[in-house]
């Protein structure tokens, strides 16, 4: 027997109201509001509660059993509001086997940018020693799991590289031309430097932490982008946010903004640690900083549905769209003042802040964790 769902009098972040029909997992209709009939009714007329297609995280870590980026994928992920995560890099060639057979237990949607250093993040100095990256080893992984690895991950910055200098880049720009991949480099602190490494990446590839506060940002003291990032995403580099634990300020955040640096993705860099003892503690409190700085709804969750949908070249992941399986996100926007810190320690309160009410992912329905002062 079909099981049909209706959703009833649910907001879009563009003020319109809708009813969705979920039947078996599948998006069936779409709506006006209380024009769907038949099936189980939940009704969300006058709550306020608005659906976009699933919630994507860009940047997380989701291998559990790895210390101290690590984490349970639904913890990360269908708990919080995420239908899909991409872990970023926790794992190389020699055990992302091993993160897609848990991926396949979990609920959450994951895939994967497959680390060049064969030995992932199971230490973090994984380019400290260029043995650590076999090409082949790349190419096989890559070969055998081509539906789960969407990209490579290089991280590169000093206490990653140690000794290394900038031949893990090269070898990470070579391996993305062989296969095809794009590649997602992590900044920090130097050596090496940052206009040594942005001009290594081309169209489609991916800067992480653009927003960090460290001495070899992308900015000046004066709030001025660098010419590399400009030329960067003049030529179709994607910037995504990688908050984390070390890597997001909201002074830098503001001057980007100032000055038109385009708001691609948003993601949160989340592990255990900083989940539980901020300053990340969700993907929903990580685009509520941008709400904070003056960013519409509209383009906020733009920046965890479409732009991200789009850089997995995945459109059905970022749309609601009848025929699809379903991945939604429901959410509330309370408005109620809220701390923010960033990774400096710089506190902030905004007025509003985002709240995950539940989640489709691939069909199947999560109610969401509420952290307990969330509540009232
Ligand atoms: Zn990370």
């Amino acid at each position: 027997m079909t099981e049909r769902i209706v959703l009833r009098g649910l907001k879009r972040v563009d003020g319109t109201y809708m009813d969705l029909v979920v039947e078996d997992g599948i998006i069936a209709g779409i709506t006006e509001a209380g024009a769907s009939r038949g099936g189980d009714i939940i009704d969300y007329t006058n709550t306020e509660t608005y659906v976009s297609s699933g919630w994507i995280d860009l940047h997380v870590h989701a291998f559990e059993e790895f210390d101290p980026y690590g984490d349970a994928i639904d913890k990360i992920g269908v708990e919080q509001g995420v239908a899909t995560v991409v872990d970023a890099g926790s794992m190389g060639a020699d055990r992302i086997g091993d993160l897609r057979g848990q991926a396949e237990r979990a609920a959450t949607n994951v895939l994967a940018l497959l680390n060049i250093s064969k030995i992932g993040l199971m230490r973090t100095d994984e380019l400290s020693d260029l043995a650590w990256i076999d090409p082949a080893a790349v190419r096989e992984a890559v070969a055998e799991h081509q539906d789960f690895i969407v990209g490579l991950k290089a991280r590169m910055s000093r206490s990653v590289v140690r000794g290394s200098g900038i031949e893990p880049l090269k070898q990470a720009r070579a391996l993305s031309d062989d296969t095809g991949l794009p590649v997602m480099v992590h900044i920090g602190s130097a050596p090496p430097g940052i206009e040594e490494i942005v001009p290594y990446l081309q169209r489609h590839d991916v800067i992480t932490h653009y927003l960090n506060g460290k001495a070899n940002n992308l900015f000046r003291d004066s709030g001025e982008p660098l010419r590399v990032l400009t030329d960067a995403i003049a030529r179709g580099v994607h910037l995504d946010v990688g908050h984390g634990t070390a890597s997001f300020s909201f002074k830098v955040a503001e001057s980007a903004k100032r000055h038109h640096i385009p708001l691609h993705t948003i993601s949160s860099d989340i592990y255990r640690g900083n989940r539980l003892n901020g300053p990340v503690y969700s993907l929903a409190r990580v685009m509520s900083k941008f709400l904070y700085l003056g960013y519409s709804l509209a383009e906020v969750v733009a920046s965890v549905t479409t732009h991200a949908a789009d850089w997995l070249k995945k459109p059905e992941l970022g749309r609601i769209q009848a025929g699809d399986r379903a991945n939604l996100t429901l959410f509330e926007v309370r408005k109620e003042p809220i701390e923010l810190t960033d990774s400096e320690g710089d506190v902030r309160i905004g007025h509003q802040h985002l709240v995950a009410k539940g989640v489709f992912a691939n069909g199947k329905y999560v109610a969401c964790e509420v952290r307990p002062e969330a509540r009232h």
